[in-house]
């Protein structure tokens, strides 16, 4: 006990002498500005019908990533790249889906017997080819054929001009080294041309959310289903969907077989091969000669998952977390004790559909690597009454002024938690600068207190909490400056 208020007392001290009591009066008027208000106004802005669902290579996506341009041009934040420019481009192919498209069980003379309904039952697939095809349902488990690791889904079934009902992941739930052997064929890209390969005219993928991280292949139609329909489409078959998808993961042994069912589907879609996308970088410069060489870098993904087959805002994700940085971005350029260290904005593209624009970072960095201090990711920040900092514990010199902010002026709950090693694929932006090497944070929000529709058409404003989302912009100003004025913290 004595210890802890020992400790509290002193963090109280620390945090007022670190700046004299004038400039910590313009501090708190900076503070204070940032607005839940002004927050959800940007939220609504981004989920807007007007930018489609932000899909990464797609106008409207553009048309965000310009918005973005223009606000922090507004607050003075200048251009990050050398060319005085704040686009950074990336190759991004994708897909507009025109329409919903279409799922249906046929009976055995090919009648339809059932339609699914959209977006209830199934979504289209981001990535499907344009048309109809039909067979007959063959469930292949993960689609996966690994001869190193004895694991061959497609062994006893011909899928040549069959539909395909496939799991996403893999068989192998655990995070070790073994992961590895396996993480190639995690892949949503692996298994579709595995599919192709072996000649299946299309797949039911259960997994229905929308994702654009799957690969465009001509002629080759898929949709997302529930699992509730997965489970229908095992009626009569004498197994269960639930029990043959656990009893594949706990043995590691496929367990593929024909249904006797036969399904249509239909999709219409266009795609785009050679579009382009970017990250939006802006940049605060330094305002202390010897430190202003060294960078923070503060980024969240701005893409979302578009529009398929009606729109799917991307409020949560990726809206808050792109708002939040915006606005501690124009607190940070506003505030009249300016951060020592030069603070780096990157809104990433191409997030949903495989990392691009992170990678795109990491590949051509706009600051030298060696003399970043660290890249704080937020992806989801903006549903809740507390934060988590992932990799804090690891990092306990960066989550310092974080923690410190949040005990003298939010009060909210903030749990931490150490590095954990990743066998798998990265799936966030912070993963591809942790594995190029960078130390990273990540922001995210916790005690939900609204329904996470993720990669669905309800992840609207109404999914958001402001106030969280004022707090974690005020979080990220008072925490960034403390971070950007630290002597004592080394770089790498
Ligand atoms: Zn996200």
């Amino acid at each position: 006990m004595y210890q802890k208020y020992s400790s509290l007392i002193l963090l109280c001290l620390l945090f007022l002498n670190a700046y004299p009591q004038d400039q910590e009066k313009a501090i708190l008027k900076t503070f204070h500005s940032i607005s839940s208000h002004d927050l959800l106004n940007d939220a609504t802005e981004l989920s807007s019908a007007k930018y489609g669902g932000r899909l990464s290579g797609s106008p409207g996506y553009q048309a965000a990533a310009l918005w973005v341009a223009d606000r922090l041009k507004q607050a003075s934040v200048k251009p990050g790249l050398n060319d005085g420019s704040y686009f950074q481009y990336f190759p991004n192919a994708y897909t507009d889906v025109l329409n919903p498209g279409s799922v249906t069980l046929l009976a055995g003379n090919n009648n339809p017997r059932k339609e699914y309904k959209f977006p209830d039952d199934y979504f289209p697939g981001s990535n499907s080819a344009s048309g109809t095809v039909s067979g007959e349902i063959v469930y292949v488990g993960f689609g996966i054929s690994a001869p190193e690791l004895g694991y061959d889904d497609y062994k006893n079934v011909d899928v040549k001009g069959k539909i395909l009902l496939m799991e996403t992941g893999l068989p192998y739930i655990g995070n070790d080294s073994t992961l590895l052997k396996w993480e190639k064929y995690s892949y949503h890209r692996y298994k579709f041309q595995r599919a192709k390969e072996l000649g299946a005219a299309g797949f039911l993928y259960v997994s229905k959310i929308a994702n654009p991280n799957t690969s465009y292949l001509e002629g080759f139609v898929y949709a997302h289903i529930g699992e509730t329909v997965a489970e229908e489409l095992f009626d009569g078959t004498g197994r269960k969907y639930s029990e043959t998808n656990a009893a594949i993961k706990k043995n590691i042994q496929p367990n593929s077989f024909v249904l006797n069912k036969k399904v249509q589907i239909s999709a219409s879609t266009k795609h785009f091969p050679d579009s382009r996308s970017c990250n939006v970088v802006g940049i605060i410069e330094g305002s202390d000669p010897k430190l202003k060489s060294e960078a923070i870098i503060l980024g969240a993904h701005l893409d979302a998952v578009g529009s398929p087959g009606c729109l799917f805002p991307g409020a949560l994700d990726n809206g808050s977390g792109s708002v939040d940085i915006l606005a501690a971005a124009q607190a940070l350029a506003a505030s009249a004790v300016k951060p020592a260290r030069t603070i780096i904005f990157i809104f990433f593209g191409g997030e949903e559909c495989g990392l691009y624009g992170s990678s795109k970072s990491v590949q051509s960095p706009v600051w030298p690597k060696e003399k970043v201090v660290c890249m704080i990711n937020l992806d989801m920040a903006g549903n809740g009454t507390g934060f988590r900092i992932s990799n804090g514990k690891s990092h306990p010199d960066l989550m310092r002024p974080f923690a410190d902010a949040n005990e003298k002026y939010l009060h909210r709950d903030l749990i931490s938690s150490e590095t954990r090693v990743n066998f798998g694929r990265p799936r966030t932006d912070a993963a591809v600068f942790d594995k190029a090497g960078y130390r990273t944070l990540s922001l995210g929000t916790t005690g939900t207190v609204k329904p996470v529709y993720y990669h669905h058409p309800l992840d609207n404003t109404d999914a958001l909490t402001p106030e969280i989302m004022e707090d974690a912009a005020k979080l990220l100003y008072l925490g960034i400056l403390g971070l950007a004025g630290n002597k004592n913290i080394s770089i790498q």
